[in-house]
């Protein structure tokens, strides 16, 4: 059991204490009117002793009824976004709790410093953009990436759209009109990487365990587009360790979006993505690297993002080099040209929140990793990758244990050479190696 400390990038936040290991989430939702009545069933534990817990929700959800253990508790509240819960008697540190939520309302994006994130109407359908605090938009959650849970979602939406959250599909019954769609979740995830994608898709296979959901429209575009997604999981396993997850989905909607995203397991594309040669190819590889690198490793504090983004960045050059384009050396010498003539008043290792998406950052992670690289030749440098993703599979990550990690595995003092990379703001020169 963990004991989440509160991220200084997410102030107002409740301070972990609780650590949820399951969230049952139950929806009925209807896409013409946008209104989701959701039941949620949190299994958690109590990280201190305490009378009062709490949970996140966006204040666009009403809650209507709260039961801890099957038991009213002595009050709650829902304001400012926050759901807290005053139990009868203080529950002890280590002793597990369900709270089960019944809400409803009409969801929307939570804004905030990097826009509007999480869940979002689309012309005719759903799309759900956790990063970074995008869940509560949805249900009630303690949205920290440290705090790894298992899921289980049941959906009910009306019949003609497919319905897809994270995790495997076990059962699709169709009801009066009405489709009810269950996925389980096995392995641990974080909230902001829980989605639910719901749209007039067609489903097409992309290769043995990739498949894609694609406006009909789409369809031949994202075929030729995604075609050489096994392609990249092999050269990425080769690289980075086995594939962390069971499966996975790519989600193209009909509308455009200004970025592609992550989730678990899944990716979701805006049809502008699908130009039918392979003109975003480099952003297929991109969000396929964050199953290894953001979402099975996951940094529990957001100011450590550059290792999702640089390792993410850095995929994007291995892809480039593999399929007969530029070499990653080549790619980072590009980059080091663009940066060195932007301003350098950023530190990645803890960029804060404001700049935690700068473009600068993702280049400059991806630099890091080069350097890496350089300096201890490639069969040290992947092994060190592979040693990285086995051991904090499915598990929560900081710069200071990749920093262990390279220098245990390599035998070479590499903090030295992080450390200006990470933590200072000029940019470091690249050697040759
Ligand atoms: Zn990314």
């Amino acid at each position: 059991m963990t004991a989440p400390a509160p991220d200084p990038y997410l102030p107002g936040r409740p301070d972990g204490d609780l650590d949820v290991d399951r969230y049952e989430l139950e929806l009925d939702y209807r896409v013409s009117t946008n209104r989701l009545e959701g039941r949620a069933q949190v299994y958690a534990t109590a990280v201190r002793s305490t009378v009062r817990v709490s949970l996140e929700l966006h204040h666009r959800l009403q809650v209507s009824q709260v039961l801890v253990d099957g038991y009213r508790p002595e009050r709650w509240t829902h304001r400012g976004g926050l759901l807290v819960l005053k139990l009868k008697h203080e529950i002890a540190s280590g002793a597990p709790l369900v709270i089960d939520v019944r809400y409803a309302g009409h969801p929307g994006p939570k804004r905030g410093p990097w826009g509007e994130v999480g869940w979002e109407e689309l012309s005719d359908g759903v799309i759900v953009a956790g990063q970074p605090d995008g869940a509560p938009s949805w249900f009630p959650c303690h949205d920290s990436p440290a705090d790894k849970a298992a899921y289980r979602f049941t959906i009910t939406a009306e019949a003609g759209y497919e319905v897809v959250a994270n995790g495997r599909l076990v059962t699709r019954t169709p009801r009066a009109g009405r489709v009810r769609w269950e996925y389980e979740q096995s392995d641990p995830m974080a909230p902001y990487l829980a989605t639910l994608q719901i749209g007039r898709y067609l489903r097409i296979a992309t290769g043995p365990r990739e498949e894609a959901l694609v406006p009909p429209r789409l369809r031949d575009a994202a075929a030729y587009d995604l075609g050489r997604q096994s392609e990249m999981v092999a050269l990425f396993e080769n690289h980075f360790g086995p594939y962390p997850f069971a499966s996975y989905t790519v989600v193209v909607t009909d509308d455009d979006l200004e970025i592609p995203l992550e989730a678990q397991g899944l990716s979701v594309f805006g049809a502008n993505h699908m130009d039918g040669r392979r003109g975003s190819e480099r952003l297929v590889a991109h969000e396929l690297a964050h199953q290894w690198f953001g979402n099975s490793l996951t940094a529990g504090l957001w100011r450590d993002i550059w290792l999702h983004e640089g390792f993410a960045c850095y995929a994007e050059w291995l892809w480039s080099e593999a399929s007969g384009g530029r070499s990653a050396d080549e790619q980072a010498r590009a980059a080091h040209g663009r940066l060195s003539g932007l301003p350098q008043d950023l530190v990645i290792g803890d960029p804060g929140p404001d700049a935690m998406f700068d473009d600068r950052l993702y280049k400059r992670g991806a630099l890091t990793l080069h350097a890496l690289r350089t300096t201890l030749g490639d069969e040290s440098f992947f092994r060190l990758l592979r040693t990285w993703t086995a051991r904090y599979r499915h598990g929560t990550v900081t710069t200071e244990e990749f920093a262990v990690c390279a220098e245990l595995e390599s035998g070479r003092p590499v903090a030295a050479l992080l450390h200006p990379w990470l933590f200072e703001r000029s940019l470091p020169a690249l050697v040759r190696g």
